[in-house]
């Protein structure tokens, strides 16, 4: 149902009489049906882009606490070598 002071889609519909949409339109002028920005809103799943800044954060961890691990070890066995 169209709603005052809203901007509706107006395509042209395939139905007999071949009348304007009247959902409500999206940013680029046209509703979800008819092309408007339906799929870019963010979404749950693997490849949104807070999930993937989330595993780029992650990983960055990981290989930080990898190389403090090493260093740990590197200096434990030089302490047994002087020992
Ligand atoms: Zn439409």
């Amino acid at each position: 149902m169209p709603i005052k002071g809203m901007k509706l889609c107006g395509a042209k519909c395939r139905t007999k009489e071949g009348s304007p949409c009247t959902q409500i339109a999206m940013k680029n002028g046209r509703c979800k049906m008819h092309g408007g920005c339906f799929y870019k809103k963010e979404i749950h799943g693997r490849y949104t882009l807070r999930a993937k800044a989330e595993r780029k954060n992650e990983h960055a961890l990981l290989r930080e606490m990898k190389a403090l691990s090493k260093e740990i070890e590197k200096s434990i066995n030089e302490n047994q070598a002087k020992s």
